[in-house]
């Protein structure tokens, strides 16, 4: 049958599936709103009212300006399942980029968290295409505001009636849209269609893969700005497990710890600094998270510290690779019964891959001239994709590719497991080989006394290049200094792989999304004078 893959049939499935199974939302108080999956649905048939009543236009773009909680979920499923497109944007970007991202998406109406109320106010006047301004919160919480009627979101809702004629809509419609933030030039927005999320929510999770199931409690710390959660308010109830939305208090370990515990979340998803937090309270406290068993680590490389330090408070972390222009996970790291009778250093190398592709994602690696480079696992080359729900082009942009440049260098084994090695804007070129940052770092963090770590790439007079170590050092490590780290490397990574110089630093500069910023640290250095 020609039965089209849409949003709202991951919706129906799982109104079928689970409609008492639970969503439960943790708000800024920390308080908790507990509702099913048949409750949020009710809801998002009242949204879907709402958003008629307000006559936006059948492909209007929805902006939203939220953090992970239940209404910004009834969002990505009330905007799409009317027809129009959930455009999450991401209140952390400057200013500027937020405007920009609202006027190049023609947003007709801004969904807000009322802290993010101030950012929009600041802008109101620079936003000609926005005709409704909602904060998400109820009557009573409403804020002062100079933006024009502003009204509450559950005003909005009680009016309206709680079941909703939903139409079937072509499986190629544009569901969802999401900005990369661009580390140069202006943030690209990158569709979604029905079709893409369906497929990535089921390739994730098949078995081998995320491999979500009936009996998992979810909670994404990924923002749903970053990507909708990579994909989780999706593929959550597609496979019927129970969703934990954190809030805004992501960043606040004992909070989230609590919440696990509290609600027996079994997988989470975050990128490593997140992860990391959340390792140092459980090694400070002594707290136990007996219930979480496994989460995806991704949006950056992990170290191996963490997976290990992890493991030890028994939640074993799997490698995801993705970006927001793959919707966005590409490939996943599950071992092969092999792989568990590695010696310890092997098998560990093992798990800092990237993983194999999900089903539907072909991958390559490729030399500067487009030349298609072999899977030894030890060539390195820029990694291309293709697949059902990669970007064929940039919003408004004309179509340009067969194979989507990642941007990211890697190797590729016979296995088919992918290396992210560097990105190639943070590549080293030192006398015209590549080093690769992401190992150096990873074998930096190995020692006690690093905290964390990031190598960039600096001038050099001779080598055109050479790497910088930059390190936030353990408290608990006053005397460490920078000469015993970089003997520590020794042995560890070639030779002429070691940094030339070692620089302390107090805190990292991180982005948007919560990655350390390799662009910010390098403008940071980039006066930087070699001894
Ligand atoms: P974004 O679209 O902002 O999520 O950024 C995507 C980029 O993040 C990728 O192209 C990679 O450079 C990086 N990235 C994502 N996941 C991983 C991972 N598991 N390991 C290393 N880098 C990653």
């Amino acid at each position: 049958m020609d039965a089209p893959l849409s949003i709202t049939t991951i919706m129906s499935h799982a109104e079928m599936i689970a409609a008492e199974n639970k969503l439960i939302s943790r708000g800024a108080n920390g308080d908790i709103t507990r509702l099913t999956y048949h409750d949020a649905f009710v809801r998002v048939a009242k949204l879907a009212n709402a958003l008629d009543r307000l006559e936006l236009a059948p492909e209007a773009r929805v902006g939203t300006l939220a953090w992970n909680d239940h209404r910004h979920f009834e969002l990505h499923y009330a905007v799409p399942c009317t027809g129009r497109i959930c455009h999450t944007i991401n209140p952390k970007l400057f200013t500027d980029q937020v405007k920009f991202i609202i006027n190049d998406a023609q947003n007709e109406a801004l969904f807000i968290d009322p802290e993010f109320i101030p950012v929009i106010e600041a802008m109101q006047g620079d936003l000609p295409s926005v005709k409704h301004w909602i904060a998400l919160c109820s009557a009573n919480n409403l804020p002062q505001s100079t933006l024009p009627n502003l009204q509450a979101y559950e005003s909005l809702l009680n009016r309206e009636q709680d079941s909703y004629d939903w139409p079937t809509l072509d499986e190629n419609r544009a569901s969802n849209l999401c900005y990369t933030s661009g580390t140069t030039g202006d943030p690209k927005g990158v569709l979604g269609s029905h079709r893409s999320i369906v497929l990535q929510c089921m390739s994730q999770n098949m078995a081998s893969q995320l491999g979500l199931t009936s009996e998992d409690v979810v909670m994404p710390l990924v923002p749903m700005f970053h990507v909708n959660a990579w994909c989780m308010p999706y593929s959550a109830p597609m496979a019927g497990a129970a969703l934990v939305m954190p809030g805004p208090q992501v960043s606040d370990a004992q909070a989230m710890t609590d919440l696990i515990n509290q609600e027996q979340v079994t997988f989470s998803l975050a990128v490593p600094t997140l992860w990391s937090g959340i390792n140092q309270f459980l090694n400070a406290t002594g707290t136990r998270v007996p219930s979480l068993n496994r989460g995806v680590i991704g949006g950056a490389a992990g170290a191996l510290k963490l997976y290990d330090e992890m493991d030890r408070h028994g939640v074993r972390l799997e490698n995801g690779w993705g970006m927001t222009e793959l919707s966005p996970i590409g490939s996943y790291n599950r071992y092969l019964p092999e792989h568990n009778r590695l010696p310890d250093a092997a098998r560990a190398d093992q798990r800092l891959k990237s993983g194999r592709p999900l089903f539907g994602i072909q991958m390559r690696i490729v030399d500067e001239d487009g030349n298609a480079l072999p899977h030894d696992g030890v060539t390195t080359g820029v990694l291309e994709i293709r697949g059902p729900w990669a970007c064929s082009a940039y919003y408004g942009k004309s179509r340009e590719h067969d194979w989507f440049n990642t941007g990211d260098v890697a190797t590729i084994d016979s296995l088919g497991y992918m290396r992210i090695t560097d990105r190639v804007k943070d590549v080293i070129k030192s006398g015209g080989e590549w080093i690769s940052s992401i190992e150096i770092e990873n074998a930096i963090m190995a020692h006690p006394g690093v905290r964390e770590a990031v190598v960039i790439g600096v001038a050099h007079q001779h080598w055109s290049e050479r790497p910088l170590l930059v390190v936030v050092p353990e408290d608990s490590y006053p005397s460490l200094t920078p000469e015993q780290l970089l003997s520590f490397l020794e042995g560890k990574i070639p030779k002429w792989w070691i940094p030339n110089a070692c620089e302390f630093v107090d805190t990292l500069p991180h982005t948007a999304t919560g990655k350390v910023s390799k662009k910010m640290l390098r403008e940071n250095f980039n006066r930087y004078q070699w001894a």
